[in-house]
């Protein structure tokens, strides 16, 4: 039986997005603490904003990561 989002909340010590991003916004939209969507005509995609303390995020970050619509948002 798959855990539901409480289940699997663990500390989050590490966060980052794989390459893959198709720039869609949801991670920012979801979790603007932890994710930055540049949009600049010379860097695309999400990036992880650093110096992040994760605690108390865990389950924004999860939801980004389940939203993402290419999956490349991963966190350990
Ligand atoms: S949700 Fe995924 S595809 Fe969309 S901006 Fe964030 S990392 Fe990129």
């Amino acid at each position: 039986m798959a855990l539901n989002i409480r289940e699997r909340l663990v500390a989050i010590t590490k966060v980052w997005v794989e390459k893959g991003c198709i720039t869609c916004g949801k991670s920012e939209s979801i979790c603007p603490e932890v994710f930055k969507v540049k949009r600049e005509k010379w860097v695309k995609g999400a990036t992880v904003i650093e110096g992040v303390d994760y605690s108390g995020l865990e389950e924004k970050i999860i939801k980004a990561a389940e939203a993402c619509p290419v999956e490349v948002i991963k966190y350990e």
